[in-house]
């Protein structure tokens, strides 16, 4: 069996930006990213700008020597991401992109356009055939399939409903349309605990769906009609919001790996990974505020398999006989979307890593 090659660039974000840029074109080098993008391709570079009030996101600092690194290859590059589900900044295009450039990325920082991959309000979307076992298709966002090439770049944390979340969660739920974020998320359901609820009513308020209703002494939620985008989980302060995570949270990772699989499927050959650990919190980017950072910082990884890739963040961020999974969500199994991703094709969970210094 051939194991997946990955290769390894440690330094620290404390590190000085412009000897972490050069690393970053070497990196690109050395994993054979300048054989996936081809003269005059239009490449996409996916990446998550950051929700209002977070201090993890990766920095256009990143971003920008791979702009160019891509321009080098005679490509046209275009630094992007999609509309979330839940009630934000980041669900409409001209918030999203007002809020990216807030953060620092900018024509100047980036050195390419800012385009948000599924339109204005989310809803443009390809159909990719995968005849997988839950979907036939998946809903992925157009210009990540109008694009010749994409570079993904992640940055791995914790996360609330698939324990970590790293490459596949990036692709499967980053690169789908809002049609595919549903299909996604409809097997989680939260529940609120009407003995702690507080009556507040803040969680109804980002509700995107209308779905909680505020009683007399506490909120609650209609079943019917909620789509389970787990942003009232996100914003309740009184720790009142449960999901039931043993029924949802394996089919919710299979779910994302079968819409990982569909970019996989449409960019063959064509998608390079670059992984960042540093900075790493036990809430995604998507959490609207300040985290602590919980491991030490390592480096990124790069590589062409997201699944050996997610292996790779599990083995090294397992520091004191914990992993960043078990570190932020002791509960939940985010091993299933490496274990499903394998079986479906999405890749291989053996890789060799090789630092590049
Ligand atoms: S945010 Fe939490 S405390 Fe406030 S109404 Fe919703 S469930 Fe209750
Ligand atoms: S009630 Fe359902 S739809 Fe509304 S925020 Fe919570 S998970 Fe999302």
């Amino acid at each position: 069996m051939i194991r997946t090659k990955l290769w390894l660039m440690k330094f620290s974000a404390k590190d000085q930006i412009n000897q972490i840029q050069s690393k970053l074109k070497k990196l690109f080098n050395q994993a054979g990213f300048d054989s996936i993008i081809k003269k005059h391709d239009i490449t996409a570079i996916k990446t998550h700008f950051g929700e209002k009030g977070v201090n993890s996101y990766l920095s256009a600092d990143y971003i920008e020597p791979i702009v160019r690194k891509i321009k080098s290859c005679g490509a046209k590059p275009f630094v992007s991401d999609t509309n979330v589900l839940y009630k934000s900044l980041r669900d409409n295009a001209i918030d999203h992109i007002a809020l990216a450039h807030e953060h620092g990325f900018t024509y100047e920082t980036l050195g390419a356009n800012i385009i948000i991959a599924d339109g204005i309000v989310g809803k443009n979307e390809v159909e990719i055939d995968i005849d997988a076992p839950i979907n036939k298709t998946v809903s992925i966002a157009t210009e990540f399939i109008t694009a010749n090439s994409i570079i993904v770049m992640t940055h791995a944390t914790g996360h609330l409903a698939t324990g970590f979340g790293a490459t596949i969660k990036n692709i499967g739920m980053g690169m789908s349309s809002k049609k595919g974020k549903l299909t996604q998320h409809s097997v989680s359901k939260p529940i609120i605990n009407s003995r702690k609820c507080t009556n507040c009513g803040v969680c109804s308020q980002w509700c995107p769906a209308d779905a909680i209703t505020i009683k007399k002494d506490y909120s609650e939620i209609i079943n019917e009609k909620c789509i389970g985008c787990g942003e009232c989980l996100a914003v309740c302060r009184f720790d009142s919001v449960n999901f039931r995570w043993n029924a949802t949270n394996n089919k919710l990772q299979q779910q994302i790996a079968e819409h990982a699989l569909g970019i996989i499927r449409a960019k063959t050959n064509r998608i390079g990974f670059f992984t960042f650990l540093i900075n790493m919190t036990k809430q995604c980017d998507c959490i609207p505020h300040k985290s602590d950072f919980i491991l030490e910082d390592i480096g990124v990884i790069a590589g062409t398999d997201p699944v050996a890739i997610d292996q790779a963040v599990l083995d090294l961020t397992k520091m004191q006989g914990q992993n960043i999974n078990e570190l932020s969500f002791p509960g939940i199994d985010g091993e299933e979307q490496l274990r499903y991703g394998e079986k479906i094709g999405l890749g291989s969970r053996d890789y060799i890593l090789e630092e590049v210094k």
